[in-house]
């Protein structure tokens, strides 16, 4: 079986006063559109760990994420896709939900377990799966030096230069894999990475791991609105005003705080005039659906 997806992910330019008034373009990259369910980083994620799962002839996929992961959908349907078996150990009491549906639906066998041993997941794959020579371990998140590979590869689509890129940023391994390609392509492009979580200055140490060459980036650690996970009304309101706008989908868990980000920046002139700034739109938006009491 050839793991081959067709990459469709184009720039489209973001229009807005506040972008006009600073004299900056605003654009943004539409991985949301590679896939309707393995949509964003997910599948460049997992490009090169399923290619690794076939050369040792694996065919049954193992990985780990909370009720709520865009990294258990999308393993749930590029196992189907591409013909492997999976297992998705969920953290947590057994419960159901939108991601978790359409995880069964995919064909996904889900094995939850307490948070105390969902932190060790070497021996929880071994506690289930020792006895099976097909199965695979793939880390939550898909966070792997194969997975920030796979999103090197967003770089070598582009054919314009921008003066920034921006990504949000959960195990950080999309932002490694994005500097490695700036850097492969030698281009004169600042990172800005957008973590999710409270605290994100711990990320430096998880993006630095997967980086080929260390180089410098900037990390904007205060656009996190609470934590993983969490909204407030600005955000909320932000995603509405920018749905409305453009007719993009965004959620709040990544995409949405990342734009929240390069607008407030944009607002404190935090861009020279006549920067190009590039956005991932990372994907993820079946997240919505968890969060429609938000809005
Ligand atoms: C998982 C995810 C991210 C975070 O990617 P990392 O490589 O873990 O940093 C960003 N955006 C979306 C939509 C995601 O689903």
């Amino acid at each position: 079986m050839q793991l081959n997806l067709e990459i469709f992910s184009p720039v489209h330019q973001i229009k807005n006063q506040l972008f006009d008034e600073q004299g900056i373009k605003v654009f943004l990259k539409r991985d949301d559109l590679i896939h309707p369910i393995i949509s964003g980083n997910k599948w460049r994620k997992l490009k090169y760990i399923l290619k690794q799962a076939q050369i040792e002839n694996k065919t049954h996929l193992v990985t780990f994420g909370g009720a709520y992961s865009n990294h258990l959908l999308a393993t749930a349907a590029a196992a189907a896709k591409f013909g492997f078996k999976a297992t998705g150990i969920v953290r947590g009491e057994e419960v159901n939900n939108d991601t978790l549906f359409l995880c069964r639906l995919h064909g996904m066998n889900l094995l939850f377990t307490d948070r105390e041993s969902y932190r060790d997941k070497p021996t929880l794959f071994n506690k289930y799966f020792c006895n099976d020579n097909n199965a695979f371990f793939i880390d939550e998140g898909g966070s792997s030096a194969e997975g920030a590979k796979g999103c090197s590869e967003l770089i070598d689509e582009l054919t314009d230069t921008y003066d920034h890129i921006f990504c949000a940023c959960g195990t950080g391994t999309t932002a490694a894999g994005i500097i490695n390609g700036i850097q492969q392509h030698k281009l004169n492009t600042q990172f800005n990475a957008v973590p999710v979580f409270k605290n994100g200055d711990f990320i430096r140490e998880e993006i630095d791991k997967f980086l080929t060459t260390s180089v410098d980036y900037q990390l904007h650690t205060d656009y996190h609105f609470g934590g993983y996970g969490k909204t407030d009304e600005r955000l909320i309101k932000f995603i509405k005003q920018f749905v409305a706008d453009t007719g993009i989908l965004i959620e709040p868990v990544y995409t949405g705080k990342m734009l929240y980000a390069i607008y407030d920046l944009a607002a404190k002139n935090y861009f020279k005039p006549d920067s190009k700034v590039l956005a991932i739109h990372s994907g993820g938006i079946w997240g919505l659906l968890g969060m429609k009491d938000k809005f």
